[in-house]
């Protein structure tokens, strides 16, 4: 049975990219905090061998597609995944799942970068996931001046600058348009950044526009206008 576009587009929205060829699918895992052990390697591993082509790829976001998957073995991919603690998505226009360095077992690392992109997973990612934004917001954490995941060029960044301490960068994005962040003012908790994060996303829902990236509505309204709600 052929997809219909419409089909094809649900799926993508879920995290099952559909290939050029029109029959098969990557199935995009969310690795949280990029960090795997042993047991969930194995299975992607093996679900690569028994339903693909046995590869996979690694994303920039620290996450793993697994290519050449069938139609009519995504669910079983997804369960099979599920065996170990593992979830298909990370696609669609809401909040993306996070982009965290490994801060947690860096000696240069302010905060425990691992925790931090947990709880944004799971209060974003998981906590909106039906509530759909104007584009994606991609969250991005780093445990200190080094910047190794580059917070400037996400949505929303966050970057130790003392141990728990974070500096905030809005504006930031990557990819056929480039622009870079710019910082708000002050050092805040990990606690007080991330509630500065929910209303960024609260204010891209209420005033971006349908297809706008946050860094665009942060141009459009002026970066005081914004700086000024999110911690004025
Ligand atoms: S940003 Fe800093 S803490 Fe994170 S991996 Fe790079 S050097 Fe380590």
């Amino acid at each position: 049975m052929e997809l219909t576009n419409d089909q094809k587009k649900s799926l993508l929205g879920q995290g099952y990219i559909p290939s050029d060829d029109g029959v098969h699918f990557a199935c995009r895992v969310l690795i949280p905090a990029g960090k795997m052990n042993a047991e969930v390697a194995r299975k992607i591993a093996e679900i690569c061998e028994k339903y693909g082509k046995g590869v996979f790829n690694l994303t920039q976001r620290a996450n793993v597609e697994i290519p050449w998957i069938k139609h009519q073995d995504l669910d079983k991919v997804a369960s099979e995944l599920k065996e170990v603690g593992l979830f298909i998505g990370g696609t669609g226009i809401r909040v993306r799942p996070a982009l965290v360095c490994k801060g947690n077992v860096c000696k240069f690392g302010f905060f425990n970068t691992e925790d931090v992109g947990k709880e944004i997973d799971e209060r974003f990612y998981r906590g909106q996931y039906k509530s759909l934004l104007p584009n994606k917001f991609r969250i991005v954490v780093s445990g200190c001046n080094n910047g190794c995941t580059k917070p400037l060029l996400g949505c929303i960044g966050l970057q130790g600058r003392k141990p728990n301490q974070v500096t905030i960068m809005i504006g930031g994005m990557f990819g056929k348009d480039h622009m870079v962040g710019q910082e708000l003012a002050g050092l805040y908790s990990v606690s007080e950044a991330l509630d500065i994060v929910e209303k960024a996303i609260t204010y891209y829902r209420e005033n971006g526009l349908p297809g706008e990236r946050f860094a665009k509505t942060v141009e459009r309204m002026g970066f005081e206008t914004v700086a000024s709600f999110l911690v004025g």
